[in-house]
């Protein structure tokens, strides 16, 4: 009895709590205090689901899915009454942007925080629930009353991947109790660290190319928003102190003084409870403004006040210490992004209504009268049909706007090709994306043909520019062309084909292509390849077309319907022909028309290589065109049979594991037929080897006069000032920039890309031609790059050097790359010459 009645008492009891859960702090969720371990993401997202379950003025959504399978979500907190209204704001703010038709209402500031981009920068999203604890606490007074004219968006994790590799590495790992000591493993992550996502992505460069599922995902939501304020979180060294906003020189031309202004109102803001404290901090220093696809200068691009916010603490562990011999705690770290957190919500919401006018300003003088040389971006409509069909999708994806003129016309501006001002002559069929749009500035600092660097120590690339990157024709024109009709994309024409025609012919000219032609190969059909141009039944095709001859293919059951099919899938326009015999080139049996073997393909990982290089061609294949490549760790490469492998790809690294015995071993399966891809730092391993033929210098007479100048050079400057150390080394360096490669366009290296290619070199090694081999691609004469940054040093020694070469070895080839084509995965015509490299070269 007594039982029975304990039972229903504890039934009503959980009825009542069900009807009214109650709101419980992170503490007693989780069942330990922030800061004492690292939460896994899943705990994390289950307590964000909990404070939406709870609270009537949170909401929690899923905006995607990472590659491992976590969810994606954020969190929209406001106060009662804005909650009930949260749609109004949203799309008054979008109205106020110009981004949607209307006038707006409602003013409300809305503040954006984003979490843990770097998985192991591992405070953040430790931070992130004891900020939205704090912002629904009805106990907070404070929170209560900015909310009233604030909405805060939270992304707690934009890195889930990264961030619980790097939580299971410390829970597997760590000492317990914690260890102090910095040499102590726990503080000591291995390869490929918990940085960057699956595919070894850096997040926080990504913004703006959107080539991981996690940036695409959170992208479209931004749009939908576009908040006044967004704050980037992540940790630095454990040994630095904090750094919030105003930001470091250099700043892009684009933003404006109101958004100068602002970061410098936030930073006192965050000064001032720093000062309450005693603690540390920098501003204005290390972190700069310039390159648009982090999470300060996308979201700044886009009309916010974007900053990046870093507390010392990567490889901190739960606690270490420093070498000023303090503890630095995963409290201490939360408790500081915590507080920078509230004090920039305080600042924005003592300043909403200035952020949402001046919001309002922005767009206002983006769409109205943009400060920018250059007013309409002429994206020819002869480009290639895949190239211009995934830039408009892209630019899509940002909301920029961009579509068709109402009549042709002839004007002047800056030719891409020609890097001059040149006539122009526009027609109907070319894609026109008129600045004077909300999107405008953000536009300019991805396609302005020059940019202005105030400073050129800065902390990444100085060069990027998309229009270079996909080598498409196009003009910058200072005049203002209007889009009148919105933009059509070209669609493939259905060809008539004759019922068992002798062969299929396809063009090879851009990524679809090639990934096209790895579905063919991955059907077992056989694909031809012709050396030469060639022309049939009044049809010019280019070198490296495709040739899919019936004869060779007998083995494949249905073979027209799957050539067909497999053409439809990937929208290939298919030409057919009925006779092998060509008007002029290759005839289809000629040894100049050869047969593309379907490669099997091993690739480097591991410690010696550079993770991200790494990830970028994992991602490619994997991801981009889908073709299967067997990951080989430099841990055990000694043991593996590389004659199981037809290609073999050394990424950007630092090897130490490419000793004598080793190198034999690869020039061994080279000369039986292997294909070696050696990419910058990997193709370093190689330079001056014995077998190899990649040589700094051509002679020892070259090299030690190199020397000799250097010396001279050194004498005449006389002693470097300390001051001026770090200027004094920009000298010898390139920042990410642009340079137009020389391509022999006959080699198959080069199909696809015509007589140049615009190479983003983001580093100063550098070869002579080689003596036994192709030249593919070459820095030809006097070098300055087109775009971006680089000392006069380094542009000197340039001069006449290998960026891409071909090295015949008996049965095989070596494909040397001096500049990494594969740079962050975004520029498109090196997609295409690594594809190359992997598909074409040596078949
Ligand atoms: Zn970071």
């Amino acid at each position: 009895m007594k039982s029975f009645t304990f039972t229903v008492f504890a039934f009503l009891i959980s009825l009542i709590s069900f009807a009214q859960p109650k709101l419980q702090s992170p503490a007693e969720f989780l069942g330990y205090e922030l800061g004492e371990r690292f939460t896994r993401h899943h705990r994390m997202v289950e307590y964000f689901k909990h404070i939406d379950e709870v609270s009537g003025n949170v909401e929690v959504k899923q905006y995607g899915e990472t590659y491992e399978h976590r969810p994606l979500i954020y969190a929209v907190i406001a106060s009662p009454d804005n909650f009930k209204n949260l749609e109004q704001i949203r799309q008054d703010n979008l109205k106020r942007a110009g981004m949607m038709e209307g006038t707006s209402s409602t003013k409300v500031a809305i503040v954006w925080l984003s979490y843990n981009v770097h998985g192991n920068e591992a405070n953040s999203m430790e931070a992130a629930m004891k900020t939205i604890y704090e912002l629904v606490n009805p106990d907070n007074s404070k929170t209560k009353e900015w909310l009233k004219n604030t909405v805060v968006i939270m992304d707690p994790c934009i890195n889930p991947d990264g961030r619980d590799r790097f939580a299971n590495f410390y829970n597997q790992y760590g000492n317990n109790p914690a260890n102090a000591d910095p040499q102590a493993r726990e503080h000591a992550e291995p390869w490929p660290r918990g940085r960057a996502n699956h595919y070894l992505f850096d997040l926080n460069r990504d913004w703006a190319w959107e080539t991981q599922i996690e940036s695409q995902s959170r992208i479209k939501i931004y749009n939908q928003w576009m908040p006044h304020v967004h704050v980037d979180y992540h940790e630095q060294g454990f040994n630095n102190p904090y750094y919030f906003a105003p930001a470091a020189e250099p700043f892009h031309e684009v933003i404006t003084p109101w958004q100068r202004e602002f970061q410098n109102t936030i930073g006192r803001n965050n000064a001032k409870y720093f000062d309450e404290q005693g603690w540390l901090y920098f501003t204005k220093e290390r972190f700069d403004l310039y390159y648009p696809s982090y999470g300060d200068t996308y979201p700044t691009y886009s009309g916010a006040i974007g900053m990046t916010y870093e507390k010392g603490g990567i490889g901190a562990g739960l606690t270490v210490t420093t070498t000023e011999g303090d503890p630095m705690t995963l409290k201490d770290r939360l408790t500081h992004h915590f507080t920078t957190g509230m004090a920039t919500i305080e600042a924005s919401s003592l300043n909403a209504t200035r952020l949402v006018d001046e919001f309002e300003k922005y767009f206002k003088e983006n769409i109205n009268a943009p400060a920018v040389p250059y007013k309409t971006y002429v994206i020819k409509g002869d480009n290639n049909t895949d190239k211009l069909n995934k830039l408009t999708a892209w630019l899509s994806t940002h909301s920029i706007q961009y579509g068709h003129a109402a009549a042709g016309k002839a004007t002047r501006g800056f030719d891409y090709q020609t890097q001059s001002v040149t006539n122009v002559s526009i027609s109907t069929d070319d894609i026109i994306i008129n600045i004077h749009q909300p999107k405008g500035r953000f536009i300019t600092t991805v396609f302005e043909p020059q940019t202005k660097l105030t400073d050129s120590l800065t902390y990444d690339i100085t060069a990027w520019n998309l229009i270079y990157g996909y080598g498409l024709k196009a003009y910058a024109l200072n005049e203002k062309i209007s889009v009148a009709k919105p933009f059509q994309p070209k669609s493939v024409v259905a060809e008539t084909i004759s019922s068992k025609p002798y062969a299929y012919i396809f063009r090879y000219q851009s990524l679809n292509d090639v990934e096209f032609l790895g579905a063919l190969m991955k059907k077992s059909v056989k694909v031809r390849s012709s050396e030469k141009g060639f022309s049939l039944s009044g049809q010019t095709f280019e070198p490296g077309s495709l040739i899919v001859t019936r004869r060779n293919n007998e083995g494949i059951a249905d073979f027209d319907n799957v050539v067909q099919s497999t053409a439809k899938t990937f929208g290939r326009k298919v030409y057919t022909t009925t006779t092998g015999y060509v008007d002029k080139g290759s005839d289809f049996g000629s040894s100049e028309v050869n047969y593309l073997k379907a490669p099997k393909i091993a690739l480097l990982g591991g410690d010696q290589t550079n993770s991200l290089a790494h990830g970028e061609i994992w991602h490619f294949f994997e991801q981009q065109i889908h073709y299967p490549v067997s990951i080989i760790g430099t841990d055990y490469f000694r043991n593996v049979d590389l004659w199981k492998y037809d290609v073999f790809i050394v990424p950007d690294g630092s090897y130490r594991m490419f000793d004598e015995a080793t190198l034999t071993t690869i020039d061994r399966w080279v000369s039986d037929g292997g294909r070696l891809i050696v990419i910058a730092g990997g193709a370093s391993a190689f330079a001056e080897k014995k077998g190899f033929g990649l040589k700094e210098f051509a002679t020892e007479d070259a090299k030690k006069q190199a020397e000799k100048a250097e010396k001279d050079q050194k004498e005449k400057e006389g002693p470097v000032k300390y001051g001026e150390a770090e200027r004094k080394e920009l000298s010898n360096n390139i920042f990410g920039a642009i340079y137009k490669v020389t391509l022999d366009k006959t080699h198959p290296l080069a199909f696809g890309l015509g007589d140049s290619y615009l190479s983003l070199r983001t580093s100063e090694r550098h070869y002579t031609y080689l003596d036994k081999g192709w030249n593919v691609g070459i820095l030809k004469g006097k070098q300055k790059p087109l775009i971006g940054f680089a000392g006069y040093k380094i542009n000197k020694q340039l001069e006449n050097t290998l960026v891409f070469g071909v090295e015949d070895k008996g049965q095989g080839q070596v494909v040397y790359m001096v500049d990494n084509p594969m740079f962050r995965c975004f520029w498109e015509n090196g997609k295409m010459i690594f594809s190359n490299a992997v598909f074409m070269v040596g078949q």
